[in-house]
């Protein structure tokens, strides 16, 4: 029980994917999980405008598939490579990038961790409790939306070794991590097209990506850490307190989006407004990627509600 937020439940009891989607989808017979399955590009009929083949490595093995509609739904950053990838002599710049738009707009979000670490030891189970929107919109001393606040799951010591020097002793981690209160603080970072998703010529994914919108976030991390401060000296049972903080990297990108940005306008959108390739007709991508703003919150929810959207919207074209 312990392990888990990011870790799986070994008796089913959290509503994941796995739990709530996966599981229930294998109950129908016209429902096939094919494990272990990379899709690694679509072909499209003469005209360039219907997928016809699906190509894949299925346990090592390549297997093509077809069907009346396809639905890409890998993340906004491998969605965005298999369009690339999937280029030919009807979409020389990739499948559906009529209007250079694949792989551009990639949002992630400024995100960064913070440790409150104290005496008083912090023995909670399910930490992940709290959200804090006080700030989201402005502050008193600036107008613009700073973010979100939130409690993390709880730190275990091992997830602290990859951010500690490489001979700090296991004894000093436990105790920091079992002494911390953690926290999760998210400002929204603007579409750049600049900032993209790439193929270069070995097929490998290329991430370029300038952060921007830093200053709100690095008052909402001050801002936190001056309420923390003023509690400490207010509470008798908070004696010492060390703020421990990093922003994520580059390499974090849990919260990637954008990259297939929906809209009206085929010019400026790759997908229309029910996530169809506004290009090819039997086409849709059902992922993070359709987001034409990140907004400061996660964005799971949005993606399956947007999922749920589109899925009534296909039920209609399937009659
Ligand atoms: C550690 C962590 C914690 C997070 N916590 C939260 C949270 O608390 N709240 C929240 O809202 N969000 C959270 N997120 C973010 C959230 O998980 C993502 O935003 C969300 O899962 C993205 O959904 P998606 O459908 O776009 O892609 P994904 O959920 O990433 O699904 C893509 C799937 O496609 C598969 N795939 C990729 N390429 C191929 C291919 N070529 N062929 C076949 N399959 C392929 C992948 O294996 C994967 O299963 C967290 C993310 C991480 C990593």
């Amino acid at each position: 029980m312990r392990y888990l937020d990011g870790f799986p439940c070994l008796v089913d009891a959290k509503c994941d994917a796995q739990v709530i989607s996966v599981d229930n989808g294998l109950k129908h017979p016209n429902v096939t999980l094919l494990l272990n399955a990379k899709v690694i590009r679509f072909v499209t009929n003469s005209k360039g405008n219907e997928v016809t083949q699906v190509e894949a490595e299925v346990e090592g093995r390549k297997e093509e598939f077809s069907s009346d509609i396809v639905i890409i739904a890998c993340g906004a950053i491998n969605s965005a490579a298999l369009l690339l990838r999937s280029a030919n002599n009807q979409h020389p710049r990739g499948l559906a990038n009529s209007s250079d738009q694949v792989g551009r707009n990639l949002m992630l979000h400024n995100n960064s961790a913070l440790l409150a670490i104290s005496t008083t030891p912090n023995p909670t189970q399910f930490q992940k409790t709290l959200g804090i929107n006080d700030f989201y919109f402005k502050e008193p001393d600036w107008e613009y939306p700073l973010g979100h606040i939130q409690l993390m799951g709880k730190s275990k010591w091992e997830m602290l070794r990859g951010d500690a020097p490489f001979f700090a002793p296991r004894t000093i981690l436990q105790y920091l991590a079992n002494h911390s209160v953690d926290w999760w603080l998210t400002t929204e970072d603007l579409p750049d097209s600049n900032n993209r998703v790439s193929i270069n010529q070995q097929g490998q994914i290329v991430l370029t990506y300038t952060p921007n919108n830093l200053e709100p976030h690095q008052r909402l991390l001050q801002k936190l850490k001056s309420i923390l401060r003023k509690e400490r000296k207010q509470h008798r049972g908070f004696p010492f307190l060390w703020l421990l903080s990093k922003q994520m990297p580059l390499a974090a990108v849990c919260h990637q989006v954008g990259t297939c940005c929906f809209g009206p306008d085929p010019k400026t959108n790759v997908l229309d407004l029910n996530c169809q390739t506004h290009d090819i007709t039997n086409l849709y991508v059902v992922d993070g990627s359709f987001f034409p703003s990140i907004s400061a919150v996660n964005p799971a929810l949005t993606i399956i509600a947007n999922a749920l959207r589109v899925a009534e919207h296909l039920k209609e074209r399937l009659g």
